[in-house]
Formats: C-alpha cells, sequence, structure tokens
C-alpha cells in the first residue's frame, strides 16, 4: 500500500514538482502549535509558510497570484502533505473555483491573490436556523436600497471558523420567497462591518470551531455581490460541489496510514482476533482502496476539464463511509486511544461523526444522487 496514493508517478513534470516540495518541506517543517494557539491560528500561520514557497492555489491562473498549473499539480501537493502527516492547504480550493467561475474580472484580481496568500481569510455563510439541508428556504435578506446598496438582516448558524475569518462568503434572498431557488444571490461580506455579530459555540468535542453570525442592518454595495442577483443558488451549488469532492485535501494519505496499521495489527495477531474485527478491518481496507481508485479516476477527469457536479455526491458518501468505519474500527482495536494516549485516533474519530452532516447530510446526497444522477422519479407524496 503505497503511502501517496495518488502519486501518477507516470508524469516526469510531476514528480519534479513532487521532488521540489519535498526539498521545500525538509527546510520548512510544520510550526508547533503554541500552548494556547487555536488550531485555526495554527494552521493559518502554516497556508501563510506554504504560501511563501509557492505551493498554494497551483491550479489557479498566474494572473490571480496563482501559478497556472493543473488540479494534478494541486493533488501532487496535498498527497504530500497527507504523506508527512502535515496538515493540508486550508481548504481554500473550493471558495477560489467559485470566484474563478463567478467572480467579475475586479473580484479576481482583488479577492483572488488575497485569499491565496491568506492576507483575508474566509469563511461560508450559508446555513440557517431553519435552513440547512433545505437551504433554498433561508430567511435572510439582503433588500435593494438607495444607491446600489443593500441592507442584509438575518441569522447564520454553524458558520466555520468565522471568528478567524476576514471576509464571509454569504447567500442571502433578494427577490420573492415565493421562487426561493431562483431569488438569492451570493455576497463577499466583510465580518468586521457594523452590524455584524459574530458568536462561537463550543461543540462536543471542546473546539469552537462553529459560530452564530448576526446580521442587523449590514449595508453591502453591489461590488460585493458575487455574480448577478439570482445567481446564488448557482453558486451554492458550484461551492458544495467542490466541497464535496475532497480530492485536494491531503485525507487519504492519512486515512492509508490508519489502513495499513490496521492491516499489520491484524497479520500480527492472527488467531487471536476476535472474527468480527478481522472482517471489519477487511472491510476498512477495501473502502480505502475503492476511495483511492475512483479518487484517481475523479482527478483524470479534472485534468480533462470537468467541472465538480453532482457526481461529488457519489465522492462525498464514500469518504464519509469510508472514514466513520475506519475511526469506529481503530478505536475498538486501540481501544487505549480512546483517551487520546499515544494518538489522535479519538478525536479524528470524534471529527469523523460530523462528516455525514457537514457539506449536506448523507440523505442529501443520496436524494441528489436519485434525482440528478439516476433521475428516479420523486417520492409519492400523496401519505
Ligand atoms: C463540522 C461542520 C461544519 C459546518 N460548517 C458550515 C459552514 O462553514 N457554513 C455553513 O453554512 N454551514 C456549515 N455547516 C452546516 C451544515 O451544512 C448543515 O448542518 C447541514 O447542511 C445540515 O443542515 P441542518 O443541520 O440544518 O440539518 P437539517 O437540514 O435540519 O436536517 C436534519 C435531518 O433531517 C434530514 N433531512 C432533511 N431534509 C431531508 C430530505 N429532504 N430527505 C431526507 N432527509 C432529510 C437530514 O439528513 C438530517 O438527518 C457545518 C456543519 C458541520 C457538522
Amino acid at each position: 500500500m503505497t503511502d501517496r496514493p495518488l502519486d501518477f508517478g507516470d508524469r516526469a513534470d510531476l514528480e519534479h514538482l513532487r521532488r521540489d516540495f519535498r526539498a521545500w518541506l525538509a527546510g520548512n517543517p510544520l510550526p508547533e502549535r503554541g500552548a494556547d494557539e487555536p488550531a485555526a491560528v495554527h494552521l493559518h500561520r502554516w497556508h501563510r509558510m506554504l504560501h511563501s514557497g509557492r505551493w498554494v492555489g497551483l491550479d489557479v491562473p498566474e494572473s490571480y497570484g496563482g501559478r497556472g498549473l493543473t488540479s494534478l499539480h494541486q493533488v501532487a501537493v496535498s498527497d504530500e502533505l497527507g504523506a508527512r502527516g502535515a496538515p493540508g492547504v486550508p481548504r481554500i480550493g473550493y471558495l477560489a473555483h467559485v470566484l474563478l467561475e463567478f467572480g467579475s474580472e475586479e473580484q479576481r484580481r482583488r479577492l483572488l491573490p488575497r485569499m491565496l496568500a491568506g492576507d483575508d481569510t474566509w469563511c461560508q455563510g450559508f446555513s440557517e436556523p431553519g435552513a440547512g439541508s433545505d437551504l433554498a428556504g433561508l430567511s435572510t435578506r439582503a433588500d435593494r436600497a438607495p444607491e446600489g446598496r443593500y441592507i442584509v438582516n438575518g441569522q447564520k448558524l454553524w458558520t466555520s471558523y468565522a471568528q478567524h475569518s476576514d471576509l464571509c462568503l454569504l447567500l442571502a434572498r433578494t427577490g420573492d420567497a415565493a421562487s426561493p431557488h431562483a431569488s438569492l444571490s451570493a455576497f463577499v461580506l466583510p465580518l468586521d462591518r457594523p452590524g455584524v455579530t459574530v458568536r462561537p459555540l463550543r461543540a462536543a468535542n471542546g473546539d469552537d470551531e462553529f459560530c452564530e453570525l448576526f446580521l442587523d442592518d449590514v449595508r453591502l454595495t453591489e461590488s460585493e455581490r458575487i455574480g448577478a442577483e439570482g445567481d446564488g443558488w448557482a453558486l451554492a451549488m458550484t461551492t458544495v460541489a467542490y466541497e464535496r469532492n475532497a480530492l485536494d485535501t491531503g485525507h487519504l494519505p492519512k486515512y492509508g496510514r490508519l489502513v495499513e496499521r490496521l492491516r499489520r495489527h491484524a497479520h500480527e495477531r492472527r488467531g487471536r482476533l476476535p472474527d468480527g474485527l478481522r472482517s471489519e478491518i477487511g472491510r476498512c481496507v477495501v473502502d480505502y482502496q475503492v476511495l483511492v481508485a475512483h479518487a484517481r479516476r475523479r482527478t483524470a477527469e479534472r485534468l480533462a476539464g470537468k467541472t465538480a457536479g453532482a457526481e461529488s455526491s457519489v465522492d462525498k458518501l464514500l469518504m464519509t463511509r469510508a472514514e466513520q468505519r475506519l475511526y469506529e474500527t481503530a478505536l475498538k482495536v486501540f481501544p487505549e486511544e480512546l483517551h487520546g494516549e499515544g494518538g489522535d485516533v479519538f478525536g479524528d474519530y470524534l471529527y469523523s461523526r460530523a462528516a455525514s452532516v457537514y457539506g449536506g447530510t448523507s440523505q442529501i446526497q443520496r436524494n441528489i444522487i436519485a434525482k440528478r444522477l439516476l433521475r428516479l422519479p420523486a417520492a409519492d407524496r400523496r401519505d
């Protein structure tokens, strides 16, 4: 089992890139996290270091601060990071794609270089207390005001890392709620704008990743709208399609290392491992191999110019299943790690529980696959 599952070793330019990156990493290791330093701040320092070596935004055109290479190059960098157990580049890849697809030329030139450099950190303000799966039903309004302005009122929920962010990709209703999908628009909201209140929430694992965002008479300008009025739904669906397709996160090598550890354990304990546990480890190995084969195919598709779409729901389901089964099994096999002794398995196990919720729940992914990929008829709702 390779520790670089997305190594397409047959291409010389990729091999050179990997070699250069490994040499850079040898001289620029992940900085140590300060005793009281929030994880997001530590990752932000790492992001800036990677950017100083030009290892962020490899697939973004040079005119917007990237390197003008392909998504395969970006995937190779994440693969190398994952192989070293280092955190990936903060997940800006999907936001960069959305700005490339929907932003005006002026917005791309102004926002992308700062996003890639980590000069501006971003969060995503889609979900609300009454609108998660039913995102099109959201209530936050951006009403037209004189002089090309908007006044925004509403509340967002589960906004990850808003307390450490400068800008928020905000989804709000600009038109008539009777046409829920057609009346949404997207904005880039500076979080220091008067009327914005960010309140962090403490999760069960002790992290304060989530925030509530309160928006009271917040003023935005037309130039802060991304895309045309009414483009919000298409923009949101593009955002989540890239988010659900997690090729460039460096997760695969991380899973691969744990799968290998389980496999070795099963081998060493042959005959002394309960049958149930042995077959669970077998399933983890199969899940992982399926995920790798699938990710390689998806990478090739991306290279051929295919943009992310409804197939990302398949990626998200496969990733969720593999990740949740892997950490559940690992905790049964290495129960000492339940208390965080000798590894991060317990923390990763806790976070894996959220995989079937964030970026759209597993039920919603199945609905998308049924409707948009399999074209199955909608359920009969007469009962
Ligand atoms: C770790 C994490 C990070 C997140 N970060 C962000 C963020 O940065 N920005 C952001 O905007 N949001 C974020 N979210 C929110 C996330 O997108 C929502 O939690 C998710 O979309 C589900 O919405 P909900 O929580 O309102 O659940 P609900 O939509 O209320 O769903 C409750 C249950 O009902 C089921 N359900 C609902 N509708 C259907 C249906 N039509 N068919 C079948 N089942 C259905 C769901 O599957 C779920 O099991 C984050 C969530 C998590 C867990």
